[in-house]
């Protein structure tokens, strides 16, 4: 390892041109065996040794020019191996090539080179395929290797296998061969690309094809579902071209295919030409799917195919610039949406999910700046969250509105034609965009990137005076002098009744205007800047009663924002539910989805206060939502609007939760005869919706029921729904068999977040969940190790559905004396949402109690 001051990385003394590289996995000891041979350039001829990064790798030798090192120093902690060789071995020439063999472990740990489980339909027997997943730092499990993402370099793979496997890699396949009753398959060489993008792939696999590209388009999964992969492989042939045109460069690859995967840590992953998936997402029954669904599969598809340019084509220099990576391909997926289906208003949910959950955790003292130091790279799996993801395309949004789309797209063409095939720092973005537009994005920009947090604007009104003066915000409303020194550049956009004023930027602490016209006042139009308003108590009752005057993103921006300062105490929830219930009438979906998030979020933190509390909390949401769901009913017709159908759905799901005794019934019905055999009895859009229903409505035969559902599901989609339900019974032997399920087999490792998701939905599922992972704690550990993200996030869905300052303390003490290693960032993060849910129900407890009691909402 060598140190430069911000980084730990490899030694400079030579670095890799090409790579060759042959594997074999073994499917009965669960190793594989690799040759590596690396062209290194000499850049210190005087060095005798060659260091790169491997981890549980077993070498058994390594050779320059059939020099043998003398010794290999392996560094378990860094992950390096260092091979020294005589004296003199690198002296001679410009160019050497190393040769090592190894034998490496096809682990089941999600990460590198590895296993992947899965039943095979036809015959139930336990079957495995050798897959990868290489980012962050991951390569060096499968092979040696310099795995820094600005060490690029072409890579030359060779599989073997038994020849009835399938073989892929990035490249297409230049020659296959059988040889000794193995098949081998010479890959062509790739350009210059990231060892992190680097993948390949032995299993028994089919495919269906998309032919409107000019290139083949594949969708692989194991034989018998492959047909559930055309959609994606239509929507990939048509988002490659639609990439090509809008960057103005060729995608550069022969081939793209992606791969469905049965056992995956994220999502997707981005493998230049060999892109991998979750199962659910990018697998779809088009015709049984949900709407969310198909989003997902549609966002997802297209993010990855977004970074084929933007992270693969150009790669930042380091993993600092990740945020950039992720928030440009989020940006990008929405942005091909955008173009794709108009219908599904992306933009405008945009503000309800990503927008919110940028805030909400930007609102932790715990967060992070979007653009962090990262010194050693195994820091790097923290940072994979909503911050770099959602705060960080926020930040493109907003910056690719005040610049106009087009000329975002253009600056981002400039950057991606200028930087091809090498790395680019995050500055060299800005350049970019500010040469494109003439503005100075730069300035702008540092600061929201190197900065943590986002500003509350409290505006304040004399008259015709309205003063705009910007604090640091905090959820836990405690912010201290030193915390609140950034200056944020924000982009007032102050809508009155004669339109937008896009000229206002409050970059000093105040700014006071005059205004003609304040019978209307909104800042943040469109909701397209990162950060919170707060009005007074007679502004927030006027707006109330302008809705007329908002757009959606407006109205939904309105109610998060109304919600988030309830929560930090900057105004009274009282107003959040007056707000709220004003609005009963509101046709948008997406405002819809705010509102009933928005007092979900209220519902989470008063979980623990008395029955007779949160039986008032359901029946003021049966009074918001009842009337409108009984007008629209539960039925959906073919040539129904997109936004009529969600609309049904959002007034479904929110009357079903909140008890509302129709839906209800109604559910318990389609249930029953949806499970006697009428495979239509539920309308797929509604089905996880009414397999909640019955889950909270407790009855044990339908536990039965459900989990059959779970083992023989129509569809991944079903099975994950009828998954996250089994957490959601209240019954101490059903939470108990549920977690069960955990460890023996029956849940993949991939999914044990989800009953556990469903668990913390419900007061004794907190209780009984936090138990149990205390108590499993170790085991959890060794099954998902703190290099990858999964035990961050099952930390936080074990822990953060908790609202007391005592459980905090309970918390604490539980890892006091443990290594936090990976994930002390989630736990911090949790800690502090307890916390501001602790802070927000001490405060506004006899708020609550007082209004739900004044509007008769007490039984
Ligand atoms: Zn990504």
């Amino acid at each position: 390892m060598s140190s430069q001051p911000d980084r730990i990385i490899l030694p400079q003394n030579v670095s890799p041109l090409h790579y060759k590289l042959q594997l074999e996995p073994y499917f009965d000891t669960f190793k594989f065996d690799g040759t590596v041979s690396i062209d290194l350039k000499v850049n210190d001829k005087e060095s005798d040794f060659v260091e790169l990064n491997t981890f549980e790798l077993d070498i058994h030798e390594a050779k320059i020019n059939d020099v043998k090192s003398l010794e290999t120093v392996t560094d378990e902690e860094n992950q390096t191996s260092r091979f020294k060789f005589p004296a003199g071995t690198l002296k001679d020439s410009d160019n050497v090539t190393i040769d090592i063999k190894f034998t490496g472990i096809l682990n089941d740990t999600m990460a590198g080179f590895y296993r992947a489980k899965y039943i095979d339909n036809a015959t139930g027997e336990t079957k495995y395929m050798a897959t990868t997943q290489m980012e962050p730092t991951d390569a060096r499990r499968a092979f040696p290797c310099f795995d820094e993402p600005n060490l690029k370099a072409s890579f030359e793979i060779t599989l073997v296998s038994d020849p009835k496997l399938t073989h892929l890699s990035n490249m297409d396949v230049k020659k296959e061969e059988i040889f000794d009753g193995k098949k081998f398959t010479y890959f062509n060489p790739t350009p210059k690309m990231s060892t992190y993008l680097v993948a390949f792939i032995v299993a028994e696999l089919e495919y269906v094809e998309c032919k409107d590209f000019r290139i083949p388009v594949r969708v692989y999964a194991t034989p018998g579902s492959e047909h559930l992969g055309q959609y994606a492989a239509n929507l990939t042939a048509k988002t490659l071209s639609f990439f090509e045109k809008a960057f103005g460069i060729e995608y550069p690859l022969p081939k793209m295919d992606s791969v469905a995967v049965h056992e995956f840590s994220a999502g997707a992953m981005e493998n230049w030409g060999l892109v991998t998936y979750r199962v659910v997402d990018l697998l779809l029954d088009e015709k049984n799917a949900s709407l969310e669904r198909i989003k997902r599969v549609a966002e997802v598809v297209q993010h990855e195919l977004a970074h084929q340019w933007f992270g693969n084509l150009v790669t930042m220099d380091w993993w600092e610039g990740l945020w950039l990576n992720e928030g440009f391909a989020t940006w990008m997926s929405w942005y091909a949406c955008n173009q794709f289906q108009p219908e599904w208003k992306v933009w405008e949910q945009y503000v309800a999910d990503d927008l919110q959950s940028a805030l909400g955790l930007d609102s932790l003292r715990s967060s992070h700046p979007i653009e962090v130091p990262v010194k050693r790279a195994d820091e790097i799996n923290q940072i994979f969250d909503h911050i770099s993801y959602a705060k960080g395309s926020s930040l493109l949004r907003m910056i690719s509105q005040w610049l106009g789309e087009d000329v975002f797209v253009k600056g981002v063409s400039q950057y991606l034609n200028k930087f091809k095939f090498g790395n680019a720092k995050t500055e060299d973005l800005w350049d970019a965009l500010s040469e494109a537009s003439g503005k100075d994005v730069r300035n702008v920009m540092d600061i929201w990137t190197k900065k943590v947090g986002f500003p509350i604007v409290s505006v304040t009104e004399d008259g015709h005076k309205i003063t705009f003066k910007q604090n640091r915000y905090l959820n836990t409303a405690d912010v201290k002098p030193e915390e609140d020194k950034t200056l944020y550049p924000v982009f007032l956009s102050l809508k009155t009744n004669s339109g937008v004023d896009h000229s206002l930027t409050l970059d000093e602490r105040e700014l006071t205007v005059t205004v003609e016209d304040v019978d209307f006042i909104k800042t943040n139009a469109n909701q397209a800047g990162i950060y919170v308003t707060s009005y007074s108590d007679d502004r927030w009752t006027t707006l109330s009663k302008q809705s007329d005057l908002l757009t959606v993103e407006d109205r939904t921006g309105l109610v998060a924002d109304c919600k988030t300062l309830s929560l930090s105490g900057y105004t009274s929830t009282k107003n959040f539910l007056q707000l709220i219930s004003q609005w009963k009438n509101e046709d948008s979906f997406v405002v819809w989805e705010q509102m009933i998030n928005s007092l979900g979020s209220l519902k989470a933190a008063w979980a623990f206060e008395p029955k007779e509390t949160l039986e008032a909390l359901d029946e003021f949401t049966r009074q918001l939502v009842s009337e409108k769901t009984h007008s629209l009913g539960w039925e959906f017709s073919e040539n129904e609007s997109y936004a009529s159908q969600r609309l049904k759905v959002e007034m479904f799901s929110s009357s079903a939760a909140a008890k509302d005794p129709v839906v209800v019934k109604a559910a318990l019905k389609m249930f029953e005869k949806y499970t006697s055999g009428d495979s239509n009895a539920i309308p797929p859009l509604i089905k996880s919706s009414v397999f909640g229903t019955v889950a909270r409505d407790g009855n044990a035969k339908n536990y039965e029921k459900l989990f059959a559902i779970y083992k023989n599901p129509s569809s991944s989609d079903e099975k994950l729904s009828a998954l996250r339900c089994l957490g959601r019974f209240e019954d101490p032997a059903l939470m108990k068999r549920t977690l069960g399920y955990l460890f023996d087999g029956t849940v993949l490792n991939q999914d044990i977040y989800i009953p556990m998701g469903g668990m913390r939905g419900h007061k004794e599922g907190i209780k009984t969940l936090w138990a149990w992972t205390k108590e499993n704690w170790d085991a959890l550990h060794k099954k998902f190790p703190p290099s990858l993200t999964m035990l961050g996030s099952i930390l936080t869905v074990a822990t953060s559905g908790f609202t007391s300052r005592q459980a905090i303390d309970e918390i604490e003490d539980f890892f006091k004396d443990k290594s936090t290693k990976g994930f002390d960032q989630s736990l911090a993060q949790t800690l502090d949402t307890i916390t501001s849910k602790a802070n927000w129900v001490d405060r506004d407890r006899e708020v609550v109690v007082k209004f739900l009691k004044e509007h008769n909402y007490y039984k």
